[in-house]
C-alpha cells in the first residue's frame, strides 16, 4: 500500500520504472538516490531531461534525432547523398557512426505499418544505393522485400548488410568488428 505522505517518492519510482530496461529494484534505487542525494543531483537530472524534451526533435528528412530541422548528417554537405542506409532506430545511427566507416546518409524507419512512403521517397531523391541495416529476423526480411517492391520504379541498387550479424539481436549488441565487416561486405538483394 502507498504511503500518502510519500506520494512524490512513489511517483518518482513509477517514473523510473516506466523507462526501458529499468526494473522495480533499479527504479527504487534510483528514486532513493535522488531523494536522498541532495538537491543537486535531482535538479541536474530534471534539467537535462527538460532540455532534451524541449530541444530534441526528429530530423524532417531522415527521422534521426536532431536539434534542428535537419540533423547533423543530413546537413553535412560532405556526406554522400548517393547512399542511404535504412535503420530501424535512431540508436542504430549512433552505433554505425561510431564505426566511422560509413559516409552516406540514413533513414530511420521504425514501423512498417506507419511508415510514410512519400516521405521515404523524398529522402531517397539523390540516392543510388539503398542499404538495409536491419538486425536479421523474419520480420525485417519481410520489411525489406516490401520496401523494395514499393520502390521498384526508382533506379536504386538494394543492398543489405552481410551475414555475420546474428539473428534476433539489435545492432547495438553486435561487436564493432563484425558490424563494420557486415557493412563493408553488404550484399545485393
Ligand atoms: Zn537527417
Amino acid at each position: 500500500m502507498r504511503n500518502k505522505g510519500l506520494e512524490p517518492f512513489s511517483n518518482l519510482v513509477d517514473a523510473f520504472g516506466a523507462l526501458p530496461g529499468i526494473g522495480e529494484k533499479s527504479a527504487l534505487k534510483l528514486a532513493y538516490h535522488i531523494a536522498t542525494g541532495g538537491a543537486y543531483d535531482g535538479i541536474k537530472l530534471s534539467h537535462a531531461i527538460e532540455q532534451a524534451v524541449e530541444s530534441i526533435q526528429r530530423c524532417s528528412r531522415c527521422n534521426n534525432l536532431s536539434q534542428d530541422e535537419l540533423c547533423d548528417i543530413c546537413s553535412d554537405e560532405l556526406r554522400e547523398s548517393s547512399k542511404v542506409c535504412i535503420v530501424e532506430s535512431a540508436k542504430d545511427i549512433l552505433t554505425i557512426e561510431k564505426l566511422g566507416q560509413y559516409n552516406g546518409r540514413y533513414y530511420v524507419l521504425s514501423d512498417i505499418d506507419t511508415f510514410d512512403l512519400v516521405h521515404l521517397r523524398e529522402a531517397l531523391k539523390d540516392a543510388r544505393e539503398l542499404i538495409f541495416a536491419f538486425a536479421p529476423s523474419i520480420a525485417s526480411d519481410t520489411m525489406m522485400l516490401y520496401i523494395e517492391s514499393q520502390l521498384e520504379d526508382l533506379s536504386l541498387t538494394f543492398t543489405k548488410i552481410a551475414q555475420g550479424v546474428p539473428t534476433g539481436i539489435s545492432l547495438e549488441s553486435v561487436d564493432t568488428l563484425s558490424l563494420a565487416r557486415a557493412i563493408e561486405d553488404r550484399v545485393t538483394l
